[in-house]
């Protein structure tokens, strides 16, 4: 029954954060940015006043699918944000570009990010397989006793949450930094910096909702397997 609650909570929290995100965006994208710079050339701006000239801007399709890959070091924007010229894209634009900033930094947290991705991976695997045998034939997991089967999912979901955890001061800190550059570099009013700003925040609140589910879940698994029965 409680993670039912948990995860139904969590989907209601999601989803109202992404619908006032989504909310926001558009909004914001309505407002036409003085300066008349696209998203991509934001990026590339912000870009090469960091000293960063080996890092491609690509357009990319869907909706908030932007994102740095920092395999390919590329800068991948949306359609919308690739060509909008308003303080939403402005603010999409400069926050992939502060994680190619914090790539050419080394940036410590987003070092420890990349470093954490394959046990992330391999975690959802091992979660997975005992999801699977927990449907067909309970929770005794290839004759496993109890308490082994609760070592292994709080152990798998122990490093889903510390990923999930890590990703809020990696995100943080690309919002601070792509927000310094465009206060900095004096390319929007003070207007359309609070838009910018509040895109921003929202985008952010999205990990923070997505890291306290996690964590939520992981306190369950922890009181079911090694709380107190008695
Ligand atoms: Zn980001």
């Amino acid at each position: 029954m409680g993670i039912i609650l948990i995860v139904v909570v969590f989907a209601i929290l999601g989803y109202v954060v992404s619908n006032k995100l989504k909310n926001k965006f558009k909004k914001y994208s309505q407002v036409s940015l003085k300066a008349n710079l696209s998203g991509k050339e934001i990026a590339e701006l912000m870009l090469a006043d960091h000293n960063i000239h080996n890092v491609t801007v690509n357009c990319v399709e869907g909706q908030l699918s932007d994102h740095y890959n920092p395999m390919n070091k590329t800068v991948n924007l949306s359609t919308d944000v690739y060509y909008g010229r308003n303080a939403a894209a402005t603010a999409v634009a400069a926050h992939e570009c502060g994680h190619a900033v914090q790539h050419a930094n080394s940036y410590a947290w987003l070092k420890l990010r990349s470093a954490l991705v394959p046990i992330q991976n391999i975690s959802g695997k091992i979660l997975n397989v005992v999801l699977i045998a927990s449907l067909f034939g309970g929770i005794a997991l290839f004759g496993l006793p109890y308490e082994a089967v609760g070592v292994v999912v709080v152990g798998a979901y122990s490093m889903l949450t510390l990923f999930s955890v890590i990703t809020l001061p990696v995100e943080f800190d690309a919002s601070n930094r792509a927000l310094a550059w465009v206060k900095q570099r004096n390319i929007v009013t003070p207007e359309e910096y609070g838009m910018s700003k509040d895109a921003l925040k929202w985008a952010a609140m999205t990990y923070v909702v997505a890291a306290l589910a996690s964590m939520a879940t992981l306190a369950y698994y922890m009181f079911i397997f090694f709380g107190n029965r008695d």
